[in-house]
């Protein structure tokens, strides 16, 4: 017998209608390339997005076209994203820090038929234009400079449509609506291409996976996580859901720009890789009382959170810095550092201890280990094994890509990262697959090691890669870069680490860098530090 429910078909235009309905007074607001505030409303935003939809259908846009969008965090980025999927086609965030070949591959993969681009962004585009088939460009006009020839402008683009044609694209909830291409750091980038369904249920889950309380309509949410890294984790669409006043930094992510607009815009949540925070932690401790913050939560991702991290911010500006973990294939959001009620009534070290943790899966989000002989690891905290994951915003197979080498038999997704799992369903990785020690038969875990070197107070970073041994196969190996001022030797940081690790997870040396190389996302590269060490 089938159940008597409406059948609903959860598509992005829901989202939009919510918030045009219920929040149409809440702000967006942006740093626009020339500093200036842009603030309107989800009325003025929603009005925009059905006339840019119905331009693009007069432009000749179809469903399941592709469109790219290369631009910062800012409003217009946000109607894309709202406005292309409404149509039924499918709009693609180009991850501006890539090289023009792989931006050019990208494009071409994706077979994008309009490109719609920052103007500050021109110079980058101009460096691939020629070699991609797009029939389009749109450019969204930021200076006092005149749109080139042979590109459309943005705002004449709006202007053009017309908001009563505005037909919601509500057919079905599988259809495309939004594509991201990994950012890994071996072979080509790949297309992974989620549904209306799986971004409206991932923005859902984002809602109430927010550290304790969630994200809400009292919110005021700042995405530094730029908008073309995994849909800027999802954020946008949960803000519009709960109607959550939105602040975009557009070009400015240094930390003086963004803590004035911290202030001024008294943002509650932020989120962005660790780098960028502790760009923001170390500013605020030059001056540690002439700040007026209203945040609350600070959402990490991306890559390992340093402990110190998290205690800094909760400590010194009470902030609560919420652990999340997760990756492109999995739309991203896979599992938070939420404080359970066992964890509460812990002290706060072991808080901690936990908040660094990848933590526990969200809703729809299944989790298992398995090890390197085929069994699922028992949830004990200790055995390591690759994490499988499956739920509805989870990758069922790469675009334009039949190789299912990620993909178990029975349908679960490989993220490559190795974890253990403990009794009460704790994720914690110890490494990226490819970036395994393993010596004389055992895992030694170098985000384990990365963390306590980064708690040494004259360390900034660390990364630990794996180098080859006659005997061990392979020992840890450290790159360190110390804090301005500071000095320690390689000998030292090893002795700081024998009290925390067995003798033969102490790396054979730690050698002094100025900066650890990293990817278009922000990711310690440890390729590129695999190849200096070969050089040496
Ligand atoms: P991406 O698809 O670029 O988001 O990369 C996903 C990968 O980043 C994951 O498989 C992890 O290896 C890593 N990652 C993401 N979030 C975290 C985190 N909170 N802690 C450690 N590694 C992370």
């Amino acid at each position: 017998m089938k159940g008597l429910m409406m059948d609903y078909q959860l598509t992005i235009p829901t989202i939009m209608r919510r918030a045009e309905s219920l929040f149409s007074h809440k702000e967006i607001v942006t740093r626009l390339p020339d500093k200036r505030i842009h603030r309107y409303t989800y009325k003025d935003f929603s009005l925009r997005v059905k006339r840019l939809a119905t331009a693009l259908t007069e432009l000749g846009v179809e469903k399941g076209d592709r469109i790219a969008t290369l631009s910062w965090n800012h409003h217009q980025h946000l109607e894309a994203y709202f406005a292309v999927p409404s149509i039924g086609a499918v709009v693609h965030p180009l991850n501006i820090r890539l090289n023009h070949d792989d931006l050019s591959y990208i494009v071409n993969h994706a077979e994008d038929k309009v490109l719609v681009v920052d103007q500050v962004l021109l110079p980058l585009f101009e460096k691939f234009r020629s070699s991609v088939n797009s029939s389009r460009v749109i450019v969204i006009p930021q200076t006092n400079e005149a749109i080139p020839d042979g590109y459309l402008n943005y705002e004449q683009v709006v202007d053009s449509g017309d908001a009563s044609k505005f037909k919601p694209f509500e057919e079905d909830e599988y259809a495309a609506a939004f594509m991201c291409y990994t950012s890994g750091t071996t072979g080509k980038p790949k297309g992974v291409l989620y549904s209306h369904r799986s971004v409206v249920l991932h923005a859902m889950a984002f809602m109430f996976s927010c550290g304790d309380v969630g994200v809400n309509e009292r919110d005021v949410l700042l995405p530094v996580v730029p908008m073309f890294h995994a849909c800027a984790w999802g954020l946008p669409y949960t803000c519009t859901f709960t109607g959550a006043t939105q602040v975009f930094p557009g070009p400015y992510l240094d930390a003086d720009n963004l803590i004035s607009l911290f202030e001024k815009e008294r943002v509650t949540i932020t989120a962005g890789v660790p780098t960028v925070m502790l760009g923001l932690l170390n500013r605020l401790d030059a001056d540690p009382v002439n700040h007026d913050l209203a945040l609350h939560t600070m959402i990490l991702g991306g890559s390992a959170m340093p402990r110190h991290l998290v205690k800094a911010f909760d400590e010194r500006y009470g902030i609560r810095v919420l652990h999340s973990w997760g990756m492109t294939e999995m739309s991203p959001l896979g599992a938070t550092s939420v404080t359970t009620s066992k964890l509460s009534n812990e002290d706060k070290e072991t808080q901690y201890d936990y908040a660094i943790k990848q933590g526990l899966p969200v809703p729809f989000v299944e989790t298992r280990g398995r090890d390197d002989s085929g069994e699922l690891i028992p949830r004990n905290g200790i055995a390591m094994g690759e994490l499988e994951v499956r739920g509805p915003w989870i990758i069922s197979s790469y675009y334009k890509d039949q190789s299912r080498e990620k993909f178990t038999d029975d349908g679960w997704f490989k993220t490559g990262d190795i974890v253990t799992i403990d009794h009460d369903g704790f994720i914690e990785i110890k490494d990226r697959s490819k970036d395994v020690i393993k010596s004389g038969g055992e895992w030694i875990s170098s985000l384990a090691l990365e963390n306590a070197l980064m708690g040494h107070p004259a360390v900034l970073e660390a990364a630990v890669i794996a180098i080859p041994d006659e005997k061990w196969i392979e020992r840890p190996f450290a790159y360190v870069v110390l804090r301005e001022g500071q000095s320690v030797t390689s000998r030292e940081l090893i002795e700081f680490l024998s009290g925390m690790f067995a003798k033969f997870w102490l790396p054979d040396e730690c050698e002094f860098i100025d900066a650890i190389p990293r990817t278009s996302v922000g990711k310690f590269l440890k390729s590129a530090l695999r190849e200096r060490h070969a050089k040496r």
